[in-house]
């Protein structure tokens, strides 16, 4: 991946700052978005001390302002983006008859909205270059369903739907696009769901382990590499088996 730069959103911490350390440790120079700023600002510092190198980027993808400058700012430090990984998301859980407006919108706006519009800003200089690579990360629910989700669940399976129509667009100009659909991954997330809960999942993931940040950025290092150019449309499952299509 040597020559190559990559966009991660969501890079602060969980599985975006994992996808960064793998990216940059395949030889990727790496962008750095997310609101926390110096969160960023470390693990560009850690990425370095490595002899990579990385960018910090302040992105809120609720402002599509943010999203635009974040874009410009890589792109003004690397030259152009070739492979964007779409990773922020959060969650606002609530079941849908009392689920408010904001709540909503909200987790479309960052997790959907936001995905979209970032992938406009990297699209013309893919195009330009006739290479590229796009990766959302979307989840195992997105595929499932699951009760007291509606509004990220919805953000999810339209990342899918994202996915598949980017890539019929962008096929013919070398631009790959592909989702990754995680299961149950260790990350603050996660980290607040009741032990009931956890136990129950634990005991239907066939691999019998939770997964960890690192088994999500594998996939998106493999996505993202030259190996995987045949690929495009697709949604790959890390999950331990916990779901099988
Ligand atoms: P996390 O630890 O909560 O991290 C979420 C990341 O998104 C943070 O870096 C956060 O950074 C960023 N973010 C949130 N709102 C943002 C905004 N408005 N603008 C820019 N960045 C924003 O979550 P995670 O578990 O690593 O999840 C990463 C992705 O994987 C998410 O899309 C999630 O839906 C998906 N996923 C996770 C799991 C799981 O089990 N953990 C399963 C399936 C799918 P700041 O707060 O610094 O902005």
């Amino acid at each position: 991946m040597t020559n190559r730069t990559a966009l991660i959103t969501g890079a602060s911490r969980g599985i975006g700052r994992a996808c960064a350390l793998a990216l940059s440790e395949a030889g990727a120079r790496v962008a750095l978005a997310a609101r926390n700023i110096e969160a960023l600002n470390q693990l560009a510092e850690e990425i370095r001390a490595r002899g990579r190198e990385a960018h910090a980027v302040a992105l809120d993808l609720a402002n599509s302002d943010s999203i635009k400058e974040a874009a410009a700012s890589a792109a003004k430090q690397f030259g152009h983006i070739d492979i964007l990984v779409n990773n922020a998301g959060v969650t606002k859980d609530g079941l849908s008859m009392r689920m408010k407006k904001d709540d909503w919108e909200s987790v479309l706006t960052t997790n959907l909205t936001g995905a979209f519009l970032m992938t406009q800003q990297v699209m013309p200089s893919m195009m330009r270059e006739r290479w590229g690579r796009i990766i959302n990360i979307s989840s195992i629910t997105g595929e499932t369903g699951n009760a007291g989700q509606s509004n990220y669940v919805a953000s999810k399976a339209g990342l899918i739907g994202l996915t598949k129509s980017l890539a019929q667009e962008l096929g013919s100009r070398g631009i790959t696009v592909n989702a990754i659909a995680p299961g149950f991954i260790e990350t603050d997330m996660t980290q607040g769901l009741s032990q009931e809960l956890k136990d129950k999942l634990l005991g239907a993931i066939p691999l019998k382990r939770f997964g960890k940040a690192e088994d999500v950025a594998a996939a998106v290092r493999f996505l993202a590499s030259e190996e995987a150019a045949y690929i495009t449309g697709a949604t790959l499952d890390v999950n331990g088996g916990l779901a099988m299509r």
